[in-house]
């Protein structure tokens, strides 16, 4: 009897400890180590990028892990992630953030933490000048898009009758629209833009067909509260000394190469 009870308080304890070291994250880890392991899309122009003959990759998304891992006072270490792979990669343990136009959807926060929203953007479409001025326009038409992504079931759920082809990314995409094999990509507007301003703009055009908000969060693995607690009070300390906008202007500011409009501000959401 007693050696049961015994073992109960044994089980309840590591039960307890279990759950608080869950709880405690894995900041004070990455303090220790003085390093920051950031999953980036190195071929998402606008926010990650990498720069062939430099080998650096840049962007928005490389920005604001910078400034998060500069606040920690620790080095960054930026790992390229796929849109398939992203999730898993930062369940694994492979990075402990991540920074990769993540739309923030409530099937993935089952799986992983979000941070608050650091960039808000919509689904749109990349077509030849002049052929789409209407969503139906595109009712029966191939669309293509990357696997794995929300513009794949946004599409899906936009265009029932239209096929979809996947692709792994959007320069591929990019090159079946220019041979012409389809007749559109779609994803987020934010991601378009970059891609048009790197082709030829007098023969592409993005219309104003908007089928989804996609509202984008760091990625951060589940309990992990330590590092979302400090990633949230940073990203809320960059808004208000306008360091978040400075980032945002940078990249898609009105003198950058691929000027939006900010219509968001980060918040506690
Ligand atoms: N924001 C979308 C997602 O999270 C698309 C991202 C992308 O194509 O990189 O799935």
């Amino acid at each position: 009897m007693k050696k049961t009870v015994c073992l109960a308080m044994l089980f309840g304890f590591l039960i307890t400890f279990c759950g608080l070291a869950q709880a405690a994250g894995s900041l004070q880890d990455i303090i220790k180590k003085g390093v920051l392991r950031a999953g980036v899309k190195d071929l998402t122009p606008g926010f990650a990028l990498e720069n062939v003959k430099t080998g650096e990759i840049s962007g928005y998304d490389v920005d604001i892990v910078k400034a998060i891992a500069r606040k920690l006072n620790v080095k960054l270490d930026i790992i390229p992630v796929g849109d398939k792979d992203r999730i898993s990669r930062l369940k694994e343990g492979a990075v402990d953030i991540l920074a990769a136009t993540l739309t923030k959807t409530p099937a993935r926060a089952k799986a992983i933490d979000f941070s608050y929203t650091y960039f808000v953007t919509g689904q749109k479409f990349l077509v030849k000048k002049g052929t789409v001025r209407k969503l139906t326009d595109l009712k029966d038409k191939k669309i293509g898009t990357v696997a794995g992504t929300t513009s794949e079931a946004n599409v899906r759920k936009a265009l029932p009758k239209a096929t979809i082809a996947l692709f792994s990314d959007h320069v591929p995409a990019f090159l079946a629209l220019q041979r012409g094999e389809i007749a559109a990509i779609t994803t987020d507007e934010a991601i378009l833009v970059p891609i048009l301003a790197k082709a030829d703009p007098g023969l592409y055009e993005i219309p104003d067909i908007t089928i989804s908000k996609e509202p984008y969060g760091l990625g951060i693995r589940k309990g992990d509260k330590s590092l979302r607690n400090f990633v949230n009070k940073t990203l809320l300390e960059m808004e208000k000394s306008g360091e978040a906008k400075r980032i945002y202007d940078k990249w898609f500011g009105p003198a950058s190469q691929t000027p939006m409009k900010r219509a968001f501000k980060i918040t506690t959401k």
